[in-house]
């Protein structure tokens, strides 16, 4: 079976020459192959379309995709959005009292697949024209476990809750303070009760909800779904934002939800997930064009599958290569040649002090920098960077830093190509930022495109090329694995630090994902502290030492699958657990 996509945000007809229409070899034979539609973009007849591809290398903006996909997935087509739209085939099968993870890539129909299980869309099983009415889609679904939940769903016997992907936008939509938003779904007691799970303290719902930060905003956002009376809970990406803490501590309250309730739970940081899910569906498919739901699989069994890359019982390849752990620290590298030192320093703003040990920095290294929110890291950096200066302490130089902050907000009317230009220069035209930069971070799709139009994955992308592409000594990426799928965290992770092991200049980054960190670092400082009030560092330590002050504070101890070697959180007091923490081995067994 073939299908043929045309990714509308990215088609542009004017300015293109029409280039699919001119090369088709079908078209110059005089067959109608594609039209137009009253849009003026190009309509694809999947018929007469004989899969060459020659389109799909002609169009100036990546804007078509031909796939061939296998004859058996037809009858399992769920929806799609119009003529030469996006396909989903498949759905996931919530089950109560298990909390169901989904997998994949960003742009292959997660969020489409929670419209459909949350009632915000009906599904038209490929009636794109005139879609279907909901009994169609109960009886579409008997024989299989989706019969009962969609016509509980249609009945209204199965109310949802969902905690959306993109929590920045809730200000933009809800005005007033945290608390109102809160009292408007619970009694008192129940707000209490989350509160403290939570560890969130009540003058933060004083907020105004305009004013909370990203970690704030994630932490209402998931209190307001928990405590929405419903039968069935949905969370896209319940971790973004949050601290190693606070994910531990939503991973929490999100299994005990499952307890007594259909729990679905969309999630990139595969340690959280690992730990979160009973059972998950991984998704494969292609960016934009169409994603197909797997049967779940235990999460164990999943994650190890996802990181292989090769779905056995499909038959089909996510990846060329398989994404690899190691058990041991890495070797110590030889001391390079050192870009500045420190003393221990101090800095005090009215309410805040950050206090850190000395070091060394070092050309071509990472430091990875972990800890709670709130305690310093920033500060830190910008101290060395010269634009602020430490109450006490000296460090040896200042240096040029090239920074991607936290939070991005593309407020410009500008296209990627114009703010990449205007940045960049002709750096842009070198071999070394197309080879190494634009070219694993897939920049090429994006330049056309508008920046306030672009996806938050997209836009993280964009953030860290600009960032790794400019002239500096230290590059500081403040959470880049935000909105990225686990794919795009581990190619993310691969190319900082390639550009910093090729340019012998010095990576500082800030993450909360474990897995993202073992990948990008050599070494690390760990924060810790009282958040928004103290802020302490430990020394610049090796992995072995760092993940284990780090995980030391958190109280969590991983062991390693036995086939991947990947590490997996302990159940907290188990056997395992305990042996870790007497003998002070938190990660590297
Ligand atoms: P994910 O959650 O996995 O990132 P989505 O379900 O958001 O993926 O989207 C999958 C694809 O479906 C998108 O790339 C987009 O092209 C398409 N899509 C989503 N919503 C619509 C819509 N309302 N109309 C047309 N296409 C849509
Ligand atoms: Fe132009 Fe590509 Fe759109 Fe065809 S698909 S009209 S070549 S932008
Ligand atoms: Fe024409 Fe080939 Fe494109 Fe099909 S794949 S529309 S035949 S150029």
């Amino acid at each position: 079976m073939r299908i043929a996509v045309i990714i509308k945000d990215r088609c542009q007809p004017k300015r293109c020459f029409m280039e699919c229409v001119k090369y088709c070899p079908k078209m110059r034979m005089g067959t109608e192959t594609i039209t137009f539609d009253e849009k003026g973009f190009p309509v694809i007849s999947e018929e007469l379309c004989a899969g060459c591809g020659i389109c799909v290398h002609k169009c100036p903006f990546a804007a078509i995709k031909i796939i061939n996909l296998a004859e058996e997935l037809k009858t399992d087509l769920v929806h799609q959005f119009g003529q030469n739209g996006f396909r989903l085939y498949r759905l996931p099968a919530p089950k109560e009292g298990l909390v169901t993870g989904i997998l994949g890539e960003n742009g292959i129909g997660k969020t489409t697949a929670l419209s459909i299980l949350t009632n915000n869309l009906v599904p038209n099983f490929g009636e794109w024209e005139k879609g279907v009415e909901r009994p169609r889609v109960i009886e579409h679904f008997s024989g299989t476990e989706l019969r009962d939940y969609f016509e509980k769903l249609y009945d209204g016997k199965i109310r949802t809750s969902l905690k959306p992907q993109y929590v920045d936008k809730i200000p933009k939509v809800t005005k007033g303070t945290a608390i109102e938003l809160l009292q408007k779904i619970a009694t008192p007691e129940r707000i209490k009760a989350l509160l403290d799970d939570f560890g969130f303290e009540s003058q933060q719902l004083e907020k105004n909800i305009g004013s909370l930060s990203g970690g704030e905003l994630q932490r209402l956002a998931i209190m307001a779904s928990v405590l929405k009376d419903a039968e069935a809970y949905f969370f896209d990406e319940p971790s973004s934002y949050l601290d190693i803490y606070q994910r531990m501590k939503m991973a929490k309250i999100i299994r005990e939800l499952a307890k007594q309730k259909i729990v679905v739970v969309v999630e990139h940081d595969l340690a959280v997930l690992d730990y979160l899910a009973d059972n998950v569906h991984l998704l494969y498919g292609s960016e934009g064009a169409y994603g197909v739901v797997v049967p779940p699989k235990a999460v164990r069994v999943a994650i190890n599958t996802y990181l292989e890359g090769y779905l056995k019982e499909e038959n089909i390849r996510v990846r060329d290569y398989p994404i690899e752990f190691f058990e041991h620290p890495p070797p110590e590298t030889p001391v390079q040649e050192i870009v500045l030192e420190f003393t221990p320093l101090r800095k005090t703003y009215d309410n805040f002090t950050l206090k850190t040990e000395g070091g060394t920095i070092r050309k071509g290294e990472v430091i990875g920098m972990v800890g709670a929110n709130a305690t310093g890291k920033t500060t830190f950096v910008k101290m060395l960077a010269g634009v602020e200066k430490p109450d006490e302490g000296c460090i040896t130089r200042s240096v040029k830093v090239s920074y991607k902050p936290q939070y991005i907000n593309p407020e410009e009317n500008y296209t990627v190509r114009q703010i990449f230009a205007e940045t960049l220069k002709d750096i842009m035209f070198t071999n070394f930022y197309k080879e190494e930069i634009e070219h694993p971070l897939k920049i090429n799709p994006l330049y056309d495109k508008n920046v306030t139009e672009l996806s938050g994955g997209e836009l993280q992308r964009t953030a860290i090329a600009l960032c790794l592409a400019q002239p500096a000594e230290i590059y500081l990426l403040d959470e880049p694995s935000a909105y990225l799928d686990s794919n795009q965290r581990m190619i993310a992770a691969k190319t900082i630090k390639r550009v910093i092991s090729k340019t012998g200049m010095t990576g500082m980054v800030v993450d909360h994902d474990i897995y993202f960190i073992d990948l990008v670092a050599d070494r690390m400082i760990v924060f810790d502290g009282v958040p928004g009030k103290l802020g302490k560092t430990t020394e610049i330590l090796s992995m072995r030492d760092g993940m284990n002050a780090f995980l030391k504070s958190v109280n969590i101890t991983f062991r390693r699958d036995e086939t991947t070697k990947r590490p997996r959180v302990n159940k907290p007091d188990s056997a395992k657990d305990r042996e870790q923490k007497e003998a002070g081995e938190y990660y590297y067994a």
